[in-house]
């Protein structure tokens, strides 16, 4: 009985050992053949391009995303992405494995806005000492996508006290994208006040005179040349009779710029030349009555002081660029073309930026004044613009 007992438990273990041998060999061959089955199968890899911040309103489609895919192919159709809301948004891509399985990628990109707003502004504001001036007058900002954008300014100035102030304008979009600019408050003294000022050198008795530089000029007819050049500024008027029309001269020089500036792709024309002395008078008293003489007479001539009376002068406007006659042209193209080439055509930027102290008027970047390619470079200074004031040795301020 003992040994039948001992037979059988051998039985038993014998196959238990079998069924063991068995099932290894079964694991294993499974484990083979899914490795086998993976090797021949590859994984797909879809790499999308390096920055998923997407600028609000570009145009873009989804297939634009994907910078490579490896191990399958894309299937989705190419289709436009709505770029025109700020904020996150889910992608999905159909694209067929390695098995040509049909799979879904999806990823997330984030539609920003990293324009910062442009604010049109005066570079000069001058005022008399007392007399307050609206810092936010004609200043307004735009942004690519927040509308209404409103100008905060800062700065330490006192309208009371004579002096120069730099004050600052802020503009901010709702992405938080801020740009400041600078600009310039003088507040002057009280005009009767300046009797210290040196008067221009010109005799009376003749109407020849020399001037504190030394150049020869004469008032003939009642307008004045220096060195042959007509000056018309504020110290030096003009007839009221006096009426040429933009001169010949004048004409030519703007139309050969005006063709030189297309060959590099920039449209500009005249869009004021002559102007009477009536039309200046008519302009001038439009001004003063709505910002005060005092404002006016830094941006605008009173009747018989203005360039544009005598026929040389003309302000110059893009036919791409909606700007004219404003700050919003200074720093477009068309004014950094003009400042850079008007010299070779004998024509000068008359009233350059922080010379309003000899000009007598603010900049304007629009404003050209024909006086021949020959003191035209040499005012031209390499790009240093000198005025006719200073390079004459003359003043520009009303007696
Ligand atoms: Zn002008």
């Amino acid at each position: 009985m003992k040994r039948k007992l001992k037979k059988q438990s051998k039985v038993v273990i014998i196959a238990i050992i079998t069924t063991l041998l068995l099932v290894l060999i079964a694991t294993s061959i499974l484990i083979w053949k899914t490795k086998n089955q993976n090797e021949n199968v590859n994984e797909t890899k879809i790499t999308l391009i390096d920055n998923l911040d997407i600028e609000v309103f570009s145009e873009i489609n989804n297939l634009d995303l994907i910078k490579d895919i490896k191990n399958g192919e894309i299937t989705s159709e190419k289709e436009h992405i709505d770029t025109n809301t700020l904020g996150k948004q889910e992608i999905e891509i159909i694209y067929l494995d390695d098995n040509s399985e049909e799979k879904e990628y999806t990823f997330t990109i984030n539609i920003v806005d990293t324009e910062k707003p442009t604010i049109t502004f005066d570079k000069e504001l001058i005022t008399t000492v007392g007399n307050d001036i609206n810092l936010l007058k004609g200043v307004s900002a735009k942004d690519n996508y927040t509308k209404d954008i409103k100008v905060s300014i800062d700065g330490d100035y006192d309208f009371n006290k004579v002096g120069e102030y730099t004050i600052y304008y802020t503009a901010k979009d709702s992405s938080n994208n801020k740009t400041k600019e600078e600009a310039i408050l003088i507040v002057k003294e009280k005009s009767n006040d300046t009797n210290n000022e040196k008067p221009p050198v010109v005799s009376n008795n003749s109407n020849e005179f020399t001037t504190s530089k030394g150049f020869k000029g004469y008032t003939k007819n009642g307008i004045t040349y220096i060195d042959g050049i007509l000056i018309a500024n504020k110290t030096y008027g003009l007839p009221q009779s006096y009426g040429p029309g933009l001169t010949k001269e004048t004409q030519a020089a703007i139309n050969s710029m005006a063709a030189a500036a297309a060959t590099d792709g920039i449209n500009i024309y005249c869009q004021s030349g002559f102007r009477s002395f009536e039309t200046q008078q008519r302009l001038y008293n439009n001004y003063s009555s709505r910002d005060g003489a005092e404002a006016a007479d830094i941006y605008s001539a009173r009747p018989g002081h203005s360039e544009h009376q005598s026929g040389l002068a003309c302000d110059l406007c893009s036919k791409d660029n909606s700007a004219c006659i404003n700050s919003g042209f200074d720093n477009s193209n068309e004014a950094k073309w003009l400042s850079n080439n008007a010299y070779k055509f004998g024509l000068i930027l008359r009233y350059p930026e922080g010379k309003t102290n000899e000009t007598g008027y603010k900049f304007e970047s629009w404003h050209y004044r024909y006086v021949g390619t020959e003191l035209a470079t040499k005012l031209y200074n390499n790009g240093n613009w000198i005025t006719l004031e200073d390079y004459f040795g003359i003043t520009s301020k009303y007696k």
